[in-house]
């Protein structure tokens, strides 16, 4: 895997524009630019993991810490007891294209399974 930063690491340091709608010293939360559903937010750790095989003991708190602000947020946006579903894609079987890894939040429609 390249060492080079990926087009979120630009968004983390405001190089590049993106509807922010959550922010901490730990996380960044975003509107996707393709969304797939009413509510598409994109969480992403402000540190460099690139795929779901490189969570591991020493960064696992951002991954944590991502969960407990999407908790934040469907509540915020009151889609909490609806429901939603979050995902992250992992390499080529997962369609992952941003070697970055982020969950994707959707809400605020009924969701499908099994995903396609
Ligand atoms: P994945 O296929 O799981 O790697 O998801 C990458 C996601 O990033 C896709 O849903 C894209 O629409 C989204 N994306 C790519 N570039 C941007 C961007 N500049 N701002 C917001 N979302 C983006």
């Amino acid at each position: 895997m390249s060492d080079e930063g990926t087009i979120f690491d630009k968004i983390i340091s405001k190089e590049i524009p993106a509807d922010v709608i959550y922010e901490d010293d730990f996380v960044l939360g975003f509107k996707d630019i393709n969304p797939q559903a009413p509510v598409h937010v994109l969480f992403i750790p402000k540190v460099r993991i690139s795929t779901h095989n490189d969570i591991n003991t020493d960064n696992v708190d951002y991954v944590a810490k991502m969960h407990l602000a999407i908790n934040d947020y469907v509540k915020e946006i009151g889609e909490a007891e609806n429901g939603y579903r979050v995902v992250m894609n992992c390499n080529e079987n997962g369609q992952q294209t941003v070697y970055h890894i982020h969950m994707h939040l959707l809400a605020g429609r009924m969701m499908n399974w099994p995903p396609g």
